[in-house]
């Protein structure tokens, strides 16, 4: 039997919301040629359907309750502060890197997320998705001398086209600023770019995953300019800016093109994305509502006086023109270990976050609090589990559950007074395994437009915030259920010709990657082989080989990011509205 390859381009964030008129004005001939010659659908992906959680359900098969990844950062329920942000060693089951490695086939892998840290693969492991702090010199790849090598290769990566000054457009006319973004996410694509393509040319791979933030990047940014009825659209913007998010699509379908001219008669390639992607018009306060139904309370000397942002120091700072020293201070300063520092900034040294996760957990009366918002949806204030919990476990979580879901469903917009809430969920009724417990208790999924925020920030005194000159973001992926649909288009020797995918599963991806490698199926991955997609003289020679692996569930020794790493993810995550 011929020897299968497999060679996977994830582009995030991508959707036949944006592709599919493309292909109509005849401007991505590689995405259509692979819809009409392959295998193509709709792919759908994890709740949250967010990139960390989605990209593990890919690298190991399973749901996030088991593989632990819900989020960028953990430990919900810990203690009402900032979250521990994650990396791949908090990842609890095998991942197909390691178990193709352990088979002895060659991977390489570049930039997927949530490989930071790179694992020890049979082959080479570029680890420069999100989160990685530093996506610069330090981008860290296994072994260290191909890591050499590729680095004299691209002539290294400057660390200035990798960070934001700040947050929200950083102070900066959002013109320079969207010119100044678009410049950074490019300068990373072409890095990205010529280490792919020196790779795939030099080095032998049985699977190969390369991905590319650049559509995820420009969705979140310039979705605004592509839409004239966003509330925050901007004709004279726009003239400049609407075709951005369209040509970041027509790079992609370049580079597509370009790999298919190259690949051998051994090779399936996969191109396939880890969620969709819609508009945000209004920012949900959902603590703000919390408290308006009476289940959150605020100590009463924080009632309508608290401003919980950036300090008035940093502020100060960056009014004054000093943007750098305001965002970098914080670091500075937690580094130099004096008491009075150590008692206001926290020991990941992000001073502005510590503010306003801890100010938030502060503020609130938790003794007669009865649930809270985080970034994906609602906590019940558990005894046993929160520290300061009141709900009882049993019937009464069970009926303030429902409680909260009956009334998420009755939230009503106050202009329109339609309600903005399509569907409410229990962690439990998403999630299965171990891990569900660290989960949010309810989750929920907003009609077309509302996107939520655990906002900490009373001072707005409104229930929703209009996107707005503080807020770059104005595409999201985690609000609406149409976003919960990535894409799939495959094509090559083990694929079916012309058909159309009708149901594939982010969990289905590593089952199938194996299969086709001709690799054993740990039965423990929750996934199927997607046979509907597999050419039927494959289907007809190899059994597929389900087999019990009872180290597929790991205990990885944790690696604590330094306190600079943490800081540049928080920074990252807060521009896009993750945190
Ligand atoms: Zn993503």
């Amino acid at each position: 039997m011929m020897k299968q390859k497999v060679l996977i381009i994830g582009v995030d964030g991508a959707t036949y919301q944006i592709i599919r008129p493309m292909i109509k004005e005849g401007k991505l001939p590689n995405f259509e040629r692979l819809i009409n010659t392959g295998v193509s659908g709709d792919l759908t992906t994890t709740i949250p359907s967010l990139t960390p959680t989605a990209f593990t359900t890919l690298m190991t098969g399973v749901n996030p309750g088991h593989h632990g990844i819900f989020d960028f950062a953990g430990g919900v329920h810990r203690d009402y502060r900032s979250r521990i942000i994650l990396n791949s060693s908090n990842i609890h089951v095998k991942t197909i890197w390691e178990i193709i490695s352990e088979k002895n086939k060659k991977v390489i892998s570049i930039g997927v997320p949530f490989t930071y840290p790179p694992f020890p693969v049979n082959g080479i492991m570029v680890s420069a998705g999100m989160p990685n702090p530093e996506k610069g010199q330090d981008v860290k790849i296994f072994p260290p001398e191909v890591g050499k090598e590729i680095m004299d290769y691209i002539g290294g990566i400057q660390h200035k086209y990798l960070t934001r000054r700040g947050s929200g457009f950083c102070g900066m006319p959002q013109m320079e600023f969207y010119e100044d973004l678009q410049e950074k996410v490019y300068y990373v694509f072409e890095k990205v770019r010529g280490i792919f393509f020196y790779l795939f040319n030099k080095y032998e791979w049985d699977i190969f995953m390369v991905h590319f933030n650049l559509t995820d990047m420009l969705q979140h940014n310039f979705w605004r300019f592509i839409d004239p009825g966003h509330v925050s659209y901007d004709k004279s913007l726009a003239e400049h800016f609407e075709n951005t998010i369209y040509k970041g699509y027509q790079d992609i379908d370049k580079l597509i093109g370009e790999v298919l001219a190259k690949t051998d008669q051994e090779t399936n390639v996969i191109v396939l994305s880890d969620h969709g992607f819609g508009p945000v018009h209004y920012l949900f306060n959902m603590n703000y509502w919390l408290e308006e139904i009476g289940l959150l309370k605020r100590k009463k000397r924080y009632i309508g006086r608290y401003k919980v942002h950036r300090t008035t120091f940093q502020r100060g700072l960056s009014r004054l023109g000093y943007q750098n020293l305001a965002d970098h201070l914080p670091t500075w300063l937690s580094g130099m270990n004096l008491p009075v520092v150590r008692r206001n900034i926290d020991p990941g040294g992000a001073f502005a976050f510590r503010n306003q996760s801890d100010r938030f957990a502060e503020m609130i009366d938790w003794k007669r609090t009865r649930a809270y918002a985080d970034v994906h949806g609602i906590n019940l204030n558990l005894r046993g589990r929160e520290p300061e919990g009141v709900i009882e476990p049993g019937k009464e979580q069970e009926q303030v559950i429902s409680y909260i879901m009956n009334q998420l469903l009755s939230v009503r917009d106050t202009e329109t007074n339609a309600t903005i809430i399509g569907e409410v969920l229990k962690k439990e009724d998403i999630f299965k395994g171990p891990c569900t417990e660290e989960a949010t208790d309810i989750y929920f999924f907003f009609k077309e437009g509302y996107h939520h925020i655990p906002s900490p920030d009373f001072m707005s005194k409104e229930r929703f915030t209009k996107l707005n000159d503080s807020i770059p973001f104005s595409g999201h992926h985690v609000s609406h259920r149409s976003t919960q649909k990535g894409i799939f288009l495959s094509s090559g020797p083990g694929m079916k010709q012309s058909t159309e995918l009708q149901e594939a599963n982010m969990m289905d991806i590593a089952p199938t990657i194996l299969y086709l490698l001709n690799l054993e199926i740990p039965a423990e991955m929750e996934g199927r082989v997607l046979r509907e997609a597999i050419d039927e003289d494959l289907l007809n020679k190899r059994q597929e080989m389900r087999i019990e692996n009872s180290e597929f569930r790991v205990k990885r020794e944790r690696k604590a990011l330094s306190a600079r790493e943490e800081e540049k993810i928080r920074e990252q995550l807060k521009g896009l509205g993750y945190l």
